[in-house]
């Protein structure tokens, strides 16, 4: 098996056949010429239904996700929402339940809340950090998927993926794991026990902040079927031009999530020594809860931070506004660093849910620029300079 950067650079991407380009061509293209009917030259003959530049990003994402998983199938989507809600109606149906997670991102959790629910899939929210939590949540012969994140978004909480997919599995669940604040190259978890594998592509996998996308990963053959069958069949796919840019951020994932690990470490330490800063939340800090677990089953960190700042929620408003080389501003995994209030901004919409997260939380998503700029920038913040 060759490593994890050669298959990022080369899996599902041999040169054009026709000319010898190295990159996959954007196919912007929505028909192909028939020959005679029903005589589709490269197997292509409606760009929803598949598109060559969306068949290089597919077969590199399962290469990455499912490496030595002969029936694993990677399936691009417009978005990680679009992606999100083709697997929930390809594997529930009314009257299902699913167990999510307590801590998730804002647009999950409104998936299932406000659209999930009132088409008859209920959900019970159950702390990802406890498999016998969710185990209690299951609801048996109704709950058709436990969901969860890991790292959590945005309090960095850890489940263990392995644990947790016993638990699903017992009960004749499917284990959905969204991966995409840790990316497949610090995580896999479909070599974990996990069914099916979400991406926000938007994030690390993108990596530029340029595009919008998501992803869908699955192991096993029949339910990747029936996957790709509701991809065609709902249309929430994503443009040419857009797998372009996806497939081009994944070449350098390996070497970026290097660098978004390094420069968190060297942030968290900083944080975690400032008067201001009442609490450091970090899978790599030895006194995380989920530390154990994060080392056993990532291979580093991750660039994802958050912080709780002394003084409350205005406090940490106060500073998400002061930072000049962190930005302000939603969405995370791009070079370029950002700064959040969650509970204002990515999670405004689980205010009054067991899902609300704290008012003083600030969260980080560490970029690659030279790592003394950046602590010298919260440096500033913190003291209450801009
Ligand atoms: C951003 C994000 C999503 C949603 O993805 P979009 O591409 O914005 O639709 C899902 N899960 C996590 C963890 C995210 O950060």
């Amino acid at each position: 098996m060759q490593g994890f950067d050669t298959r990022a650079i080369h899996a599902g991407q041999e040169p054009d056949p026709l000319t010898g380009a190295v990159v996959p061509p954007i196919y912007q293209v929505s028909t192909y010429a028939q020959d005679g009917v029903g005589g589709l030259r490269g197997g292509y003959e409606y760009s929803r239904s598949a598109n060559p530049t969306r068949t290089a990003l597919q077969e590199c994402l399962a290469a990455l996700e499912a490496p030595g998983l002969g029936e694993a199938r990677g399936m691009a989507f417009a978005s990680g929402l679009a992606a999100e809600d083709t697997l929930l109606r390809t594997v529930c149906r009314p009257g299902d339940h699913a167990v999510i997670p307590d801590d998730a991102y804002g647009g999950t959790y409104r998936l299932f809340a406000r659209v999930a629910a009132p088409w008859g899939l209920d959900h019970t929210p159950a702390p990802v950090t406890d498999p016998e939590g969710v185990a209690a949540a299951i609801i048996p012969g109704r709950t058709k998927v436990v969901w969860i994140e890991t790292p959590t978004n945005p309090l960095l909480n850890i489940a263990d993926i392995r644990a947790i997919a016993d638990v699903a599995h017992a009960a004749g669940a499917l284990l959905v794991v969204d991966n995409t604040f840790a990316s497949p190259y610090l995580q896999q978890p479909l070599l974990l026990g996990a069914d099916v594998v979400v991406h926000s592509t938007t994030k690390y996998l993108g990596g530029h902040s340029d595009v919008v996308g998501g992803a869908l990963v699955a192991s096993d053959a029949g339910l990747a079927e029936q996957l790709a069958y509701h991809q065609n069949a709902m249309g929430s796919v994503p443009g040419p031009f857009d797998c372009f840019l996806v497939l081009r951020g994944i070449k350098t994932l390996g070497v970026r999530m290097d660098r978004h690990s390094a420069n968190a470490r060297i942030v968290v330490d900083f944080l975690a020594q400032h008067p201001q800063v009442t609490e450091v939340r970090w899978p790599g800090l030895p006194s995380h809860p989920g530390h154990e677990v994060a080392a056993r089953q990532m291979s580093d960190f991750g660039g994802m931070v958050s912080f709780r700042v002394r003084g409350g929620e205005q406090a940490a408003v106060d500073v998400c506004g002061r930072t000049s080389v962190f930005t302000l501003g939603e969405s995370l995994g791009g070079v370029e660093s950002l700064i959040e209030h969650p509970a204002r901004m990515t999670h405004a919409s689980a205010a009054g849910s067991p899902l609300e997260v704290p008012g003083d939380l600030v969260r980080l998503s560490v970029g690659i620029e030279t790592v003394d700029d950046l602590v010298s920038d919260l440096d500033r913040a913190l003291a209450g300079h801009s």
